[in-house]
């Protein structure tokens, strides 16, 4: 559906009565071919690529809440792939260009603004790092460089570079495609295709019990009745643990809380995402102006979702010595979501020891710029019942193997 600036206006003043619903509100049937937990990002783009690539249409999206109301919603949306291990680089660089070309593949603008992420090297030796993580990256190859302190100061002209700062700038990391967009045009962009498709979304119905019979799940029970299926995805983020053990798994996920905050809008001043690693602190300006903060999780297992003040603080605490002038801005909001961490900060994607049963969890603070690659990656395993080569080394069978991939050692953050 394309708009003129005249029904837009008409619109607007009548408050929106004639526009037409950009999903359906189905009743949840008996039984579907495949059924996907959580109406996040990934759970809406595993269930779009499942129609679209691979035929499937007898598909539901089960949500407890909204759309796109757990992190999908609440993530500060950065997007990058400058990891570490080439799997992970792989595999992010994947779900980068997806994202380059995604705003065209569902017809729905997400505002993609590619204006490059900068890590901070706060010391030599983690310049030095850096250094081996750019040859790592460009082994692949996939965009990444290293700046000199001057470069990081004539990019970056708001950071504090005086040689006494508390957190000085030796030098910086690179991504020039890293990218920030809009999280909720995400969601509602893969939401309104999936459903174009056929995709039954239903909202407001909580997932209470999962059955499994001879070792292989057959349906769910929901708070809107039961349902049969033989192929059950949980993509349900800082929740993964609870659904998990409905199917009698136990998963190596912690949940902890991660927090993001907006300042008061400013004119324009920062046109880059920039990261300081060592003092666990980033921001970007948002297209209304506001600086968007966020920093590391709180550290313990939490399901609240305001996150702690020490927490707030911290980060605070870093903006303001990494950039003086922020000092007298005032903050608007500050929220958290529920992240799903695993012990080596890696994804856990792909199948279950319980037969139909996939999972995708483990994003951790950075499964944002994983949705697209992260669906459809997940469709294909579903449709095919084997890991997709991109998932393969994030199955949960590495906790046995123990091919661990600790992108949280090697690459330092995960936003
Ligand atoms: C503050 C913050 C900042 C972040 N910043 C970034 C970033 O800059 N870049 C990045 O890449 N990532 C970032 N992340 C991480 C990113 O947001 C998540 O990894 C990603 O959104 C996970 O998507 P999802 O679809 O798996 O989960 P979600 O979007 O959380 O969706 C899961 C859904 O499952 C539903 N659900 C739970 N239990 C049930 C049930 N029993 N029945 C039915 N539905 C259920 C929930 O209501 C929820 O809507 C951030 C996260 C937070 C919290």
């Amino acid at each position: 559906m394309r708009y003129s600036a005249l029904s837009l206006l008409r619109g607007a003043l009548n408050g929106h009565r004639d526009w037409p619903q950009a999903w359906r509100n189905p009743s949840l049937k008996g039984s579907y071919d495949a059924v996907i937990v959580g109406g996040g990002g990934h759970g809406l783009a595993t269930a779009y690529y499942l129609a679209k690539q691979h035929g499937m249409r007898n598909i539901a999206v089960l949500e407890k809440g909204w759309l796109g109301g757990g992190n999908t919603g609440r993530n500060t949306a950065v997007s990058r792939s400058n990891y570490f291990y080439p799997e992970s680089t792989r595999f992010f660089d994947h779900s980068l260009r997806l994202y380059e070309g995604l705003g065209r593949e569902l017809n729905f603008n997400i505002m993609l603004s590619q204006q490059g992420i900068i890590g901070l090297a706060a010391s030599r030796h983690e310049l030095e790092t850096y250094r081996r993580w750019v040859t790592a990256m460009q082994l692949q190859p996939v965009d990444a460089e290293l700046l000199t302190r001057d470069q990081v100061a004539a990019r970056v002209p708001l950071l504090n570079m005086s040689r006494r700062a508390r957190y000085p700038v030796y030098g910086a990391f690179m991504q020039k495609r890293g990218a920030i967009s809009r999280h909720d045009a995400v969601a509602w962009g893969y939401a309104r295709a999936a459903d174009a498709l056929g995709v039954d979304i239903i909202q407001h119905c909580e997932v209470t019990g999962i059955d499994v019979a001879g070792g292989a799940v057959c349906g769910l029970r929901t708070t809107q009745g039961t349902v049969r299926s033989d192929k059950v995805a949980l993509a349900v983020a800082g929740h993964s643990s609870e659904l998990a053990a409905m199917a009698g798994l136990r998963l190596p996920i912690e949940s902890q809380a991660l927090q993001a905050m907006v300042t008061e809008p400013v004119k324009p001043c920062f046109d880059h995402i920039v990261i300081s690693p060592a003092v666990h602190c980033y921001l970007s300006q948002s297209d209304r102006g506001e600086f968007v903060i966020g920093g590391g999780t709180d550290l313990y297992p939490s399901y609240g979702q305001r996150g702690s003040l020490r927490g707030t603080e911290a980060v605070l605490g870093a903006v303001v010595e990494l950039y003086p002038a922020l000092s007298r801005m005032r903050l608007m909001r500050q929220w958290a979501g529920i992240v799903d961490i695993s012990p080596d900060t890696s994804p856990i994607i792909g199948k279950t020891p319980v037969t139909g049963l996939y999972l995708s969890t483990g994003w951790g603070t950075g499964g944002y710029k994983a949705i697209p690659a992260g669906g459809e990656t997940l469709a294909w395993t579903m449709a095919e019942d084997r890991p997709h080569e991109l998932i393969e080394p994030f199955g949960l069978d590495r906790f046995v193997s123990g091919r661990l991939i600790d992108e949280g050692a090697a690459s330092g953050v995960a936003h």
